[in-house]
């Protein structure tokens, strides 16, 4: 059961002597109820594979699908339907709304989305983030590691099929690093949700059940993750 997945996938930026093929013919499914880990040295494709997979860029060939449908298929105005409906983001620069609190932050996906707050499951999610006595704070007024947890509580938030997350320890210290890879390994284990991280750092992939690698636009390994689940 795939949550996401791209089948011969090619991405060309530029054309002729600026050509560069960031994507090279990548086929990979998003297993549901896991936690995959995208990894590769820098330029090697891993954003590029992670925007296009979640409908934030398209393909120049192959196919990209969330659950059955394909994402070549649909409208701007579709796809950006899809993305707020059935796609979480957590981006390396938090990218929160300033002017609003954090309550209103993590409901933000859902009120855009039409859809009524499910109290139950966001209460669930603030206390599993642990930020109950933080919710009418303004981001400027929380650590980043907090912001990162805002982020990823509003990532879940609208109950999305797959969650993206590109570099979300990137700009942490490691000890916040450390609490947001856990709170993705709980949403994953607890909650049974899907995320797929990019990352380039084998630390943080190490809270991941499975490690795919890239090189030069394309997918050269793929292995469980080397740190049994539970131990971190
Ligand atoms: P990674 O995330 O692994 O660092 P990227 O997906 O960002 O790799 O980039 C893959 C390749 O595509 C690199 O050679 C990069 O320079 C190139 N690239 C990425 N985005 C663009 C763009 N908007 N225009 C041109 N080249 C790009
Ligand atoms: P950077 O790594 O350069 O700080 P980000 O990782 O924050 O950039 O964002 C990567 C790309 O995704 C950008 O092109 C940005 O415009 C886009 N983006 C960021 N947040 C969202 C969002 N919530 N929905 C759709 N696209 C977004």
């Amino acid at each position: 059961d795939l949550a996401a997945r791209v089948t011969g996938a090619v991405k060309i930026y530029g054309s002729g002597e600026a050509e560069v093929r960031a994507l090279d013919g990548v086929s990979l499914g998003f297993t549901a109820g896991r936690f995959t880990a995208i990894m590769g040295p820098s330029g090697s494709g891993k954003s590029t594979l992670m925007h296009c997979a979640a409908g934030l860029d398209t393909l120049t060939s192959g196919t990209a699908h969330i659950g059955g449908t394909e994402l070549g298929t649909l409208t701007d105005r579709q796809l950006t339907l899809l993305r707020r409906e059935r796609v979480g983001f957590v981006f390396q620069s938090f990218n929160l709304v300033p002017t609003l609190t954090v309550a209103e932050n993590i409901r933000l996906p859902r009120d855009l989305a039409g859809r009524r707050a499910d109290t139950e499951f966001t209460d669930a999610l603030i206390d599993v983030v642990g930020l109950r006595d933080r919710l009418h704070h303004r981001p400027g007024e929380l650590s980043g590691g907090q912001q990162q947890r805002v982020a990823v509580a509003r990532a879940f938030a609208g109950e999305p099929d797959v969650v993206f997350a590109d570099e979300p320890t990137g700009n942490l210290d490691s000890r916040s690093g450390e609490e947001v890879l856990r709170l993705l390994g709980d949403a994953v284990r607890q909650m049974n949700r899907t995320v797929v991280m990019v990352t380039h750092d084998p630390v943080a992939a190490a809270h991941a059940d499975e490690v795919v690698f890239l090189a030069d636009g394309r997918l050269v390994d793929r292995m469980a993750s080397p740190t049994p689940q539970g131990v971190l």
